[in-house]
């Protein structure tokens, strides 16, 4: 398989016991918590994530802002704001792929090489999960193309029908592309 499909890893997991460089957050825009798993990765990096989040002013839809990483495994938390599904008339989907985007953009700038993702926007904001692993999968393939500095992307899935609808898109994104693996 191409390199860039190689350095995507899918795989059924808990984001808050990834050992990554950085592990990014699906927040909502006040970055001062919520449920799902905005409020896992605060329960296990502690109060301080909290009181850091509170001094960055929010963050819009679709962009990434990042934290330390305090009692969790990874050195950071990138916090990204993905889109509350509308129906998709409402530029949902540019605004997925820009959280996914701009989540890297951060990894890039702050040197992590191994990065973890939930399957933002697919709990509490009700993005359909199978279009969002497809946009998930493709947004991060184009940039290991751009950025070979990143060696590794994990996209944690919190169930199996989650994990199978990624690795659904991986294989369809790599054969598309002309890879045999
Ligand atoms: P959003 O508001 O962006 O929809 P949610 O936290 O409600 O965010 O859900 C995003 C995804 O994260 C869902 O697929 C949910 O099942 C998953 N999820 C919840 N907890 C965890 C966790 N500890 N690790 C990985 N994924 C999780």
């Amino acid at each position: 398989m191409e390199e860039r499909f190689s350095k995507i890893i899918v795989k059924v997991g808990d984001i808050t016991k990834e050992d990554a460089d950085a592990i990014v957050n699906a927040a909502n825009s006040s970055l001062l918590g919520g449920g799902g798993v905005d409020g896992a990765i605060h329960r296990a990096a502690g109060p301080d994530l909290l009181t850091e989040c509170a001094g960055l002013g929010g963050c819009p839809a679709g962009e990434a802002k990042t934290t330390k990483g305090y009692r969790l495994p990874a050195e950071y938390v990138i916090h990204t704001v993905g889109p509350i599904w509308r129906g998709g008339g409402r530029g949902e989907e540019k605004t997925l792929e820009n959280a996914y985007r701009n989540s890297l953009l951060e990894a890039v700038r702050v040197g992590a090489k191994t990065v973890a993702f939930p399957a933002i926007s697919t709990g509490v904001y009700r993005f359909p999960p199978q279009r969002a692993a497809e946009i998930a999968v493709s947004t991060v393939a184009e940039f290991l193309g751009e950025h070979p500095e990143i060696e590794q992307i994990r996209l944690v899935c919190f169930s199996q029908e989650s994990k199978e609808y990624h690795e659904a898109a991986l294989r369809s994104l790599a054969g598309r592309q002309g890879s045999v693996d």
